[in-house]
């Protein structure tokens, strides 16, 4: 029960009028130690309710009669406009019974129509690193009284090389007295560096030991012979899976197009996400996805960043991703806040390494899935390892153009998968660590 927390009435009553009956273990752990004012570093991933764990206690802070504002008392940083839209709407949802003030800064959006709403000083300022920058050069934007920071999603802001625009704001709260910072993986040696300058005697908040994420989403895989074969499954679990929005990961922006190609053709409501589609695009594809008119989406990993749409409960993994923490983000895009969810990822030869590195990493072992009535011949290596890789099979020709014979993956070739990490780059020998390859935020390939 939220009432468990030591929150202002008016909070509750928004809380209760969300329909948030119970909260999520990340608001169980954070709420009471944000509302004392400590300094906290929370791992836990996007759909752990992680945003309302940092908004109640800032609002908490803030909550008072009607005044004239003079300063911004809080600033949440975060990687993405989506991401900062979202969050937006989250404190306005939460801060309805009470006089607190919002305002965001994201790119993409008239600077002028910013500034104007900076002179009006909001208390609780959300957005991106980037524009903020810009606001900060122009003169608009003054962070000399922010109380509480929030960098949320810190180890995606770091990947998306906003580094050094996160310290530089960080540096204008000279007078911050709490700074919580939000990161869905436990991140590199800059994720660390950061936690030391910006944060003071942290508490560290674990939520997402990677082998408890999403419980309520099975994890399957079924094995194909090719990619032409990975588009008749994805066909087949489109028309027989049951759904209300489905979201299809590639890892190339070209399979992303050539996927979401053959779905309009079949009359599918479709829309495409990547790198390449501007703002517009983005914000009218997850209008769409979220209104119901569009049900399946097909994305890149960097496309898909901070996308949280209900009734998202399936995903199919048509390449598998480079990593295990690039795999928790897709998965974590469904089964969200309790809800059941299914991921799929499509496993061909190629991918098979690549898969059970990511179960180890994971502690988890995937859902053996056949499909009868798109049966191939690939049923997985002959023989594996202890580890679950294939034992002694050399690198052999991988799909990339969709191969137009089942008996591809036994031939063998020199050609070495040019996306790909080596599997064994992915996990550190205690099949823990994150992954060493960091991704760049828009992969080459795309
Ligand atoms: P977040 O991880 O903050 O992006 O939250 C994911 C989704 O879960 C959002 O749509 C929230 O509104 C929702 N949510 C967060 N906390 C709760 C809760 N305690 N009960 C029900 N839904 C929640």
């Amino acid at each position: 029960m939220f009432s468990q927390f030591a929150l202002h009435e008016r909070l509750l009553k928004a809380v209760a009028e969300l329909k948030f009956v119970e909260p999520t273990p990340v608001q169980a752990a954070a709420i009471p130690l944000a509302l004392q004012g400590r300094d906290l570093r929370v791992t836990a991933q996007t759909g752990s309710g992680k945003t309302a764990a940092f908004v109640l206690p800032i609002l908490n802070r803030l909550i008072g009669p009607a005044k004239i504002r003079v300063s911004i008392k809080t600033l949440i940083l975060l990687p993405t406009r989506e991401l900062a839209q979202q969050t937006l709407k989250e404190v306005e949802r939460f801060a309805q019974f009470t006089f607190i003030k919002s305002g965001l800064i994201t790119g993409g959006e008239d600077f002028k129509v910013q500034a104007a709403m900076l002179r009006k000083v909001p208390d609780i300022l959300i957005g991106t690193p980037g524009r903020m920058i810009e606001q900060l050069n122009a003169g608009n934007l003054d962070l000399k009284e922010v109380e509480v920071l929030v960098l949320d999603e810190a180890d995606r802001m770091l990947d998306m090389g906003f580094a050094e625009d996160v310290q530089r704001l960080v540096d204008e709260c000279v007078n911050r007295q709490q700074t919580m910072l939000f990161s869905a993986t436990t991140g590199g040696s800059g994720l660390r560096e950061m936690i030391a300058k910006v944060l003071n005697n942290p508490e560290h908040l674990q939520l997402n030991a990677v082998s408890q994420l999403n419980s309520t989403t099975r994890q399957q895989i079924i094995t194909a012979d090719h990619n032409q074969h990975k588009e008749q499954i994805v066909n087949w679990l489109l028309a027989n899976e049951t759904y209300q929005k489905a979201i299809i990961f590639t890892n190339t922006r070209a399979m992303a197009d050539r996927i979401y190609g053959r779905l309009v053709a079949q009359e599918y409501k479709a829309f495409v996400l990547h790198g390449e589609k501007d703002q517009k695009d983005r914000k009218l594809a997850i209008d769409r996805l979220k209104q119901g008119g569009v049900k399946i989406l097909v994305a890149t990993d960097v496309a898909a960043r901070g996308l949280d749409v209900d009734g998202l409960d399936m995903v199919i993994n048509f390449d598998m991703p480079r990593s295990g923490d690039e795999y928790v983000h897709r998965i974590g895009r469904t089964g969200r806040a309790g809800n059941d969810g299914l991921a799929i990822s499509l496993i061909c030869h190629g991918d098979w390494n690549l898969m059970s590195s990511i179960e180890r990493y994971l502690k988890q072992s995937f859902e053996r899935r056949t499909v009868k009535e798109v049966k191939g011949t690939y049923g997985g290596p002959k023989k594996v390892k202890a580890s679950g890789k294939a034992v002694g099979v050399k690198k052999k020709k991988t799909d990339v153009k969709g191969d137009k014979k089942k008996t591809a993956a036994k031939t063998p070739t020199k050609r070495k998968s040019a996306n790909r990490p080596k599997p064994d780059s992915l996990v550190s020998s205690d099949g823990m660590a994150p992954l060493k390859r960091r991704k760049p935020a828009e992969p080459a390939a795309e």
